[in-house]
């Protein structure tokens, strides 16, 4: 039989330790249904979560839900809105109990007195240009002059079709504001024009994010192998999509076989009552989900049928280190 040790050699066996022995349980919480943008291709408000209950307002209520769902063993709190930073009060409250990690889109900034060492993701879905058209304005300006040189905030780099040969000035500009990026790709929830993946075109941006690793390696966070899976949509030859999906909220998850899936795993509203389906969408069909923690989170439940050749097992290892570092479970 194979086993990890007869895969790895003393130096790979050495993060495939520091990584298992890490027993991650995430959550997402839709913070609020308010935000201070409005994308276009913006899931959250394209699928209608932000109508499926009123927000929370009572900050006490906040603190008895965190402690409730630390109570059932989460010990990672992935917020996310609308826009989270509009309720710091509500950040708070995660923030003081456990680890947490905050996606923004980086106009306003988190207050590093209040939060010294909150990890912040920043969305960022291309140049100007397209940031104008989809977003209404620039936001990279604002954000990176909110958080040049953060050692606890990165760009989540949502690359589109229209970013094809464009990636590079991206990731200098952000190399150049002392920050990181991690790249994932757009699923056009509301089909604008032009901006929905081409098979030849996720062939080329599998190029071109391989690249720009190989280029930036200090710069960006990311592993060939998610490159891989997440613009083919296959893993070990089996194809990604609701069947195969690990981001599906547990309580609700009544698919038959069941697949191998994120334990205890909640999408919760801001309401504080009401589930959502997943990690994403409630709405988006499946084998158009291009959703990056949805990948990278398949690689990381499937162990098991990584442990088969050492390329293989490395790949494994590279993805779960790759999360990891984007939850500030180990460093850069
Ligand atoms: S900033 Fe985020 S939450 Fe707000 S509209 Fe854009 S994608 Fe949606
Ligand atoms: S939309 Fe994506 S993340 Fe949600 S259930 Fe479908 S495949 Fe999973």
């Amino acid at each position: 039989m194979k086993t990890v040790s007869s895969l790895l050699d003393a130096h790979w066996y050495e993060r495939y330790k520091n990584i298992s022995r890490l027993n991650i349980r995430s959550s997402i919480y839709d913070v609020t249904n308010r935000c201070n943008l409005r994308c276009k291709g913006c899931f959250f408000f394209s699928s209608g979560e932000h109508k499926v209950g009123d927000e929370e307002n009572d900050i006490d209520k906040w603190h008895a839900f965190v402690q409730k769902e630390m109570d059932r063993g989460v010990n990672l709190a992935i917020l996310i809105g609308g826009e989270p930073t509009l309720c710091f009060d509500r950040i708070e409250a995660f923030y003081k109990k456990l680890p947490t990690f905050c996606a923004t889109n980086g106009l306003i900034k988190v207050p590093r007195d209040r939060f010294p060492d909150l990890m912040v993701g920043i969305s960022l879905w291309g140049d100007a240009e397209d940031e104008t058209i989809l977003r209404g304005k620039d936001t990279f300006k604002i954000s990176s002059a909110n958080y040049a040189g953060d050692p606890n905030a990165y760009y989540l780099y949502t690359i589109t079709p229209k970013q094809l040969g464009k990636t590079e000035n991206i990731i200098r500009k952000i190399k150049d504001v002392g920050l990181k990026v991690h790249m994932q790709l757009l699923s056009n929830d509301e089909g604008v024009d032009g901006f929905s993946w081409k098979p030849e075109e996720l062939v080329a941006v599998r190029q071109e994010m391989d690249a720009m690793l190989d280029l930036y390696p200090e710069t960006v966070i990311s592993s060939k192998y998610y490159h891989e899976v997440i613009t083919t949509g296959k893993m070990l030859g089996r194809s990604f999509g609701w069947m195969e999906c690990p981001s599906v909220t547990e309580p609700i998850d009544k698919r038959d076989p069941r697949p191998k899936r994120l334990i205890s795993f909640i999408r919760w509203s801001s309401e504080l009552q009401t589930m959502h389906r997943c990690c994403t969408s409630e709405t988006r069909d499946c084998s158009t989900c291009k959703d990056g923690a949805a990948h990278m989170s398949w690689v990381m439940v499937n162990k098991r049928a990584h442990i088969n050749t050492t390329k293989d097992l490395q790949n494994w290892i590279e993805v779960y280190e790759m999360f990891a570092k984007l939850y500030r479970f180990i460093p850069w």
